[in-house]
């Protein structure tokens, strides 16, 4: 079945369960992110595309999700309690669940890198035993 972008932005705000329609792009979120400047595309960017029935492959096809530690930071921060670690968490999800498996395939971590917090291993685990 082929979806439109409309119903797959529609698809992921549903899997994160965020309300994006609260976010003012005040931008805390991303100022916030840990790894923000190991990112293709930012947090707030997340929110931005899902808020405007933007475009949907640009979140579908970055890197970000694979380097998000799910530290919530993002989310704690956000003024209108909106959380982008959570459509990172639903980006994440739809491929897993693309691949029709319920894990993650080793080789999507390739992007981490000796660089990375040590708190990213103990987040690779979390995507790992899903
Ligand atoms: S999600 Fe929250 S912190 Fe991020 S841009 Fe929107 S309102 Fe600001
Ligand atoms: S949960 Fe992910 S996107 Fe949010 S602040 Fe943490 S690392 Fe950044």
């Amino acid at each position: 079945m082929v979806i439109n972008n409309k119903e797959r932005a529609e698809m992921l705000r549903q899997l994160a369960g965020t309300n994006v329609s609260l976010c003012i792009q005040c931008g805390r979120c991303s100022a916030n992110c840990p790894v923000a400047w190991k990112m293709d595309v930012l947090p707030h960017r997340f929110v931005y595309e899902l808020l405007n029935g933007g475009n949907v492959d640009v979140l579908l096809e970055a890197k970000s999700p694979w380097k998000c530690l799910s530290c919530f930071s993002c989310a704690e921060r956000c003024p209108k309690g909106v959380s982008p670690a959570a459509i990172m968490e639903a980006v994440r999800l739809t491929h897993i669940r693309a691949q029709g498996n319920n894990k993650l395939n080793p080789a999507d971590l390739e992007n981490y890198d000796d660089k990375m917090p040590q708190q990213a291993i103990v987040a690779a685990f979390r995507k790992f035993n899903k």
